[in-house]
């Protein structure tokens, strides 16, 4: 209504200037102002629609033989079947020597180098003294606990049924993990020596930060001073259909991932009995800061990185969306309300805030002295824990709660996508997988490179798997599956990059 209310405001304005001096000019030079917006909308419009249409995307899977396809597929099975939840030493243990029996060509010919803690590093050098940089390879062994949920498929018997293997980590990151390992296996059985030294790294405990695994790794390959041309660490798939456009595959290549950090609040008030309380009590004052924080969500930006992601995504936008993305940057406050409801994409356009864990009275009829609650942000680049604890700070200044910052891991830097590393993954993409579109994003969650940032400029988060919405919906859910066929496709993307170095 305002803004009707407004509209007509001025055009009375601009209807009232025709009897004033010079008003007919004015008014001209508005209209023809006007007119010259709209065509440039228009004219960009269509212009991003044009290259739409002549936008290709096929997914190609590549098969291997039939022996191939099955053997690579029961071993995935095998590996899932270890119930290698974080923490559990003795699955790990287990785990890791089924690995060296199930590759052994990857075991007997790699270095595998010293490393404390349970992750894993294997050393492959290129035969020859080169100027090439090195390149990194990751995945992890842990997987999240299965218990609590709903099974209709078994989560650690490494069920395949119809072509799919089912079980907890099939693709958080098993898929991965064998992926490389397989590709290794197959290119040292056909005689292959890398053009320049490739190490792998697998962490033992990703899914509770990788503390334990790629912090003794970074601290390894740190010490002896290598620096990489590439890291490939697991991260965003290849999405049979890009923002859920039936015939629009693209392969997602996470050029950076969001940073994250928890906050606790603290309200404090007078302890003592329910029956005669204040106007607010300590949970009151908790609410009303949880509540503050939630009305108050920090300002969208719109990085570079994603009006890339925007203008390449288009051919998977409806027509107003898409002429919405391509008169970026001037209709950025359109995209946002427009994407609002959409939360992965908006998450990916500021940092945000989510109270999980709260803690308060201990009886119903007592009044608690404090009242606290854990805040966990999720940072986005150009931000930093400290500037969020700040802000955090100001919003809440008065009223009886305290923030601290409980830990914090600031964003990483973002991987340039015209560099070698990201062209090295795009090229083995398509040479794998045909004409299809790689588009780069923003992990909204967390990976084992938030260890490895020193050791790269370019660090790319991405599975080569090709995953339908369901199946990507279903990590660290109940049946977690793979499809054989994308995991056979993905061996041979980890061929394919591997040829290439
Ligand atoms: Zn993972």
């Amino acid at each position: 209504m305002t803004f009707l209310n407004d509209l007509w405001a001025s055009f009375q304005i601009f209807a009232g200037n025709f009897t004033d001096r010079y008003g007919l000019w004015v008014n001209g030079l508005l209209l023809l102002l006007v007119l010259a917006a709209v065509g440039l909308f228009l004219w960009r419009s269509i212009r991003l629609g044009r290259r739409v249409r002549h936008t290709e995307a096929h997914l190609n899977l590549p098969e291997p033989s039939k022996t191939q396809s099955e053997e690579w597929c029961r071993r995935l099975s095998q590996a899932v079947s270890f119930p290698t939840v974080t923490g559990d030493k003795e699955a790990m243990s287990r785990f890791r020597s089924w690995l060296k029996e199930s590759f052994p060509l990857v075991f007997s010919r790699l270095r595998v180098l010293p490393c404390p803690g349970d992750g894993l590093l294997l050393q492959w050098r290129c035969p020859e003294k080169g100027e090439k940089g090195p390149v990194l390879l990751c995945a992890h062994m842990d997987v999240v606990p299965a218990e609590g949920q709903n099974w209709t498929h078994p989560p650690f018997e490494g069920e395949i049924k119809e072509e799919t293997v089912y079980g907890r980590g099939a693709l958080d990151c098993k898929g991965t993990l064998c992926g490389i390992l397989q590709a290794v296996e197959e290119l040292l059985r056909d005689g292959f020596t890398p053009g320049r030294d490739v190490y792998l790294a697998f962490g033992c405990d990703e899914e509770t930060g990788g503390a334990e695994g790629a912090a003794h790794i970074a601290k390894q390959l740190k010490m002896r001073g290598l620096h990489f041309d590439l890291i490939l660490d697991e991260g965003t798939p290849i999405s049979t259909a890009h923002l859920g456009k039936e015939n629009f595959p693209a392969a997602l290549l996470g050029v950076a991932e969001k940073g994250q950090a928890t906050f606790r609040l603290t309200a404090r008030q007078k302890a003592g009995h329910a029956a005669m309380p204040p106007q607010h009590t300590a949970v009151g004052y908790l609410s009303e800061a949880i509540c503050r924080i939630e009305s108050a969500p920090l300002h969208k930006r719109l990085l570079p990185v994603m009006q890339q992601c925007l203008l390449l995504s288009a051919p998977a936008m409806g027509s107003l969306q898409r002429a919405m993305v391509a008169n970026l940057p001037f209709t950025r406050p359109l995209l946002f309300r427009g994407t609002r409801h959409n939360l992965q994409l908006s998450a990916l356009f500021h940092s945000t805030f989510a109270a999980t864990c709260l803690e308060g009275g201990s009886a119903p009829n007592v009044l608690p002295e404090t009242a606290s609650a854990l805040v966990n942000a999720r940072i986005l680049q150009g931000d930093t824990g400290e500037k969020l604890l700040e802000y955090l700070r100001s919003l809440l200044d008065d009223l009886p709660v305290t923030v601290e910052m409980v830990s914090c891991q600031d964003p990483s830097a973002i991987t340039d996508t015209a560099g070698m590393g990201y062209q090295l993954v795009k090229g083995a993409v398509e040479e794998t997988f045909g004409r299809l579109p790689c588009i780069p994003t923003i992990m909204p969650a967390g990976t084992d490179t938030k260890h490895y940032q020193e050791l790269s400029h370019h660090i790319i988060r991405f599975i080569p798997l090709a995953v339908s919405d369901a199946t990507l919906g279903a990590v660290h859910g109940p049946d977690e599956h793979l499809p054989c066929r994308s995991y056979t496709a993905g061996v041979i993307f980890y061929e394919n990059l591997l040829k290439k170095l």
